[in-house]
């Protein structure tokens, strides 16, 4: 959505396809960081976005057992918004979508699926798909995968997917939120437990982290089992857990992380999660989409101005953004194998390594984490 913004606004003629009717999805996280509302502060969008009902969180802080640590305070980048928005991601989608319409180049064909490419004198020139009124083919002298980590049309690509692998699944939840509940605490680590929460003004949306493949063994132990352990994490939601009446409240999504190695083909590009499928880690994955999307308009907009993108153009998309996904998804695999597998095999309440207690008392030490979650190793801006 964010790229379709930019083509559009540039005078190129862009068709997104989105095979929902909207954008009212549970999957997806809801972070919106310092350099995406940096870019939206340089596209003049950043006060209407912040308009919307949102949160803002200025500092990060982790509560391990009965110890809260503050790990990351955002108050000092040199970005125009100093925090992370949380805005559920079907407002931004939204939001997003209605600038676009602002734009006669700018069309968005919702409840359409594209279900493969089309191909022509040795090519992709569009793809395939359904729409609310049968098959449809759309043409293109480029099209541009962003259809996320279980992308269909790089399956259809052939490309060639490597795997980093994930320790972990999630479990999806709400629960109300009462006037008198404690502030934002993000992380609550015990014995063998990894509990997220996100302030989503009514409700809290939470995040519970199994081990891989660990959903068979969750079910077995029953919902009154699962229900006290999340007492067990956040004791003041004993009065609402009861609201998880049946296992359908309560979703499995299933966590991977890999990348391809070539991001292109002739008149095909890869970008976000449908190259580089991002791990829950950080929360930084939607970022890293968008700063995709702007990397690619800045490198791609000049070109096309004059015709279609040749192989080099959209190989040197993939040289501007793998270094810093290649970067980040290292950071995540490191957290992923040193923090998280040993909090989810543990049965003693861990205790917060030296470092992170250090970054508790030294506010300097909090601001690299910041840096990293908030602003990623290269933060685009808008060229054109
Ligand atoms: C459990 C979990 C929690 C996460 N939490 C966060 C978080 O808090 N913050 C964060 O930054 N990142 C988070 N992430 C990572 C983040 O969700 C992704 O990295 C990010 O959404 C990638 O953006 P994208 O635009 O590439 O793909 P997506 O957000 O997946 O968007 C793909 C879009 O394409 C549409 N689509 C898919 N297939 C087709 C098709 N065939 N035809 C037409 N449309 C199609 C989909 O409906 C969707 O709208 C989380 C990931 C997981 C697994």
């Amino acid at each position: 959505m964010m790229l379709g913004y930019l083509l559009a606004r540039a005078g190129i003629d862009v068709t997104v396809l989105e095979k929902h009717a909207d954008f009212l999805r549970d999957f997806r996280g809801d972070t919106v960081h310092p350099s995406t509302m940096q870019v939206m502060y340089e596209l003049g969008l950043l006060d209407s976005f912040l308009a919307r009902p949102h949160s803002e969180v200025r500092s990060l802080a982790v509560q391990i057992g009965d110890e809260l640590i503050q790990i990351a305070d955002f108050s000092h980048l040199p970005t125009r918004a100093k925090f992370v928005a949380f805005m559920p991601q079907w407002d931004f989608l939204d939001f997003l979508a209605e600038q676009a319409g602002y734009f006669s180049s700018f069309h968005l064909l919702r409840q359409t699926e594209a279900t493969g490419l089309a191909h022509e004198a040795g090519r992709v020139a569009g793809v395939t798909g359904t729409g609310p009124d049968g098959p449809v083919t759309v043409r293109a002298e480029l099209v541009i995968a962003c259809d996320g980590r279980h992308s269909t049309l790089r399956e259809a690509s052939g490309l060639h997917v490597t795997e980093l692998g994930a320790p972990m699944d999630v479990l999806w939840l709400r629960l109300s939120k009462h006037g008198t509940d404690p502030g934002q605490t993000l992380g609550r680590i015990d014995a063998g437990r990894f509990f997220i929460m996100l302030d989503r003004n009514d409700y809290w949306q939470c995040a519970f982290v199994i081990q891989k493949g660990g959903i068979d063994q969750v079910h077995a132990r029953g919902l009154d089992a699962f229900r006290a352990e999340i007492v067990r994490l956040a004791p003041f939601l004993h009065d609402r857990v009861q609201e998880l009446a049946t296992w359908d409240d309560v979703k499995l999504l299933t966590v991977a992380v890999n990348r391809l190695e070539t991001w292109y083909q002739p008149g095909l590009l890869l970008i976000g999660d449908a190259a580089h499928a991002m791990s829950p880690v950080g929360g930084v994955g939607i970022n890293l989409a968008i700063q995709d999307a702007v990397a690619t308009a800045n490198i791609l907009v000049p070109r096309m101005k004059n015709g279609a993108p040749t192989l080099d153009d959209l190989r040197a998309v993939q040289k501007r953004r793998e270094w810093p996904t290649k970067m980040t998804q290292r950071t995540q695999v490191v957290i992923q194998n040193r923090v998280i597998t040993g909090v989810l095999s543990s049965t003693q309440t861990p205790k917060p390594p030296a470092l992170l207690r250090l970054a508790g008392r030294v506010s300097l030490l909090r601001r690299l984490p910041a840096r990293v979650v908030g602003m990623g190793f290269r933060p685009e801006h808008i060229r054109h």
